[in-house]
């Protein structure tokens, strides 16, 4: 069956939306994104994912082409035109098509954004297999640019990752950087160690994950220790426990890091419990 998407202002098949080959975000990357899950019909952590927005479109110079009253109707809309119970909303907005391409931006006055969303559909996406059997990772380098606080769509080198991973027989990649772990391609990355949760602390160097603030503080709640600092890829192979964080993961423990075991090798307890505590805290509070 064919999606309802949505394409600046217009609701339409998905085989009739379409985009400028002068799209900035085609040729340049020049554009960000959210990914918002969705259970029980209902968004997940919306608000967090659409302040992300508002901060990536202004440290990119980019205007805000939908407030975030009209950004909540769109996906609302989706989800139902689409009968999404669990999946995603995806959204992207770039700096839009200007008359040819050229390396300076164009005037934001005479080039409208571009805002496109569109849905998909994931059926037992809270039940999922993988998390009761965790993930296993390598470690690659990280190389890629130096703000990785903005959520853009320069993704080719975390595709990359999940390439080398999947090569690998592994399912996901850690990026190292100085030897200290950066993020998954696609997720914060924590160890755990005796009591405490480690993760490496906010700055240009990771993505903010709106998972991550949500599971850091329902952490707290729950008593649980959180020390915000760098960890090397050594450490991570020695710890305890290991999971990672995202909006179409949760929260998913990892049980191999490099060919090593993790305790013995399956998921411990501190990833699963925090997977259903965001679960059912994020279900509690789905718009
Ligand atoms: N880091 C990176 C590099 C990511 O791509 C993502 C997910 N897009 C995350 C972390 C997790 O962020 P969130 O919890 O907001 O999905």
């Amino acid at each position: 069956m064919s999606r309802t998407v949505y394409v600046n202002g217009a609701y339409l098949p998905e085989h009739e939306a379409t985009v400028s080959i002068f799209d900035r975000g085609f040729l340049m990357a020049d554009g960000v994104y959210e990914v918002t899950s969705v259970l029980d019909g209902k968004l997940i952590d919306f608000d967090g994912h659409a302040v992300r927005l508002e901060r990536s479109l202004n440290e990119l110079d980019m205007r805000t082409p939908i407030d975030k009253d009209d950004l909540l109707e769109v996906h609302r809309e989706l989800v139902k035109r689409n009968g999404i119970e669990e999946g995603l909303v995806y959204l992207q907005i770039t700096r839009g098509a200007p008359a040819d391409r050229d390396f300076a931006f164009p005037d934001p006055d005479a080039t409208e954004p571009t805002v496109v969303l569109f849905t998909q559909n994931k059926p037992g996406l809270a039940a999922s297999p993988a998390a009761q059997k965790g993930m296993k990772v390598i470690s690659i380098e990280d190389i890629r640019w130096g703000r990785r606080d903005i959520k853009t769509v320069q993704l080719l080198y975390p595709s990359m990752g999940k390439m080398m991973a999947k090569k690998a027989g592994a399912d996901d990649a850690w990026m190292v950087q100085d030897g200290h772990v950066t993020e998954g391609t696609s997720n914060n990355a924590y160890i755990v160690k005796g009591n405490k949760i480690i993760t490496r602390p906010r700055s240009n160097d990771i993505l903010h994950g709106i998972t991550r603030a949500a599971v850091l503080r329902f952490a707290e709640e729950a008593q649980m220790i959180v020390e915000e600092r760098l960890f090397t890829i050594e450490e991570a192979k020695e710890a305890d426990e290991a999971f990672i964080t995202s909006a179409s993961t949760f929260v998913m423990p990892v049980v191999e890091i490099d060919g090593v075991a993790l305790g013995d090798g399956t998921p411990g307890k501190v990833a699963p419990r925090l997977r259903e505590i965001y679960l059912d805290e994020s279900r509690k509070a789905a718009i």
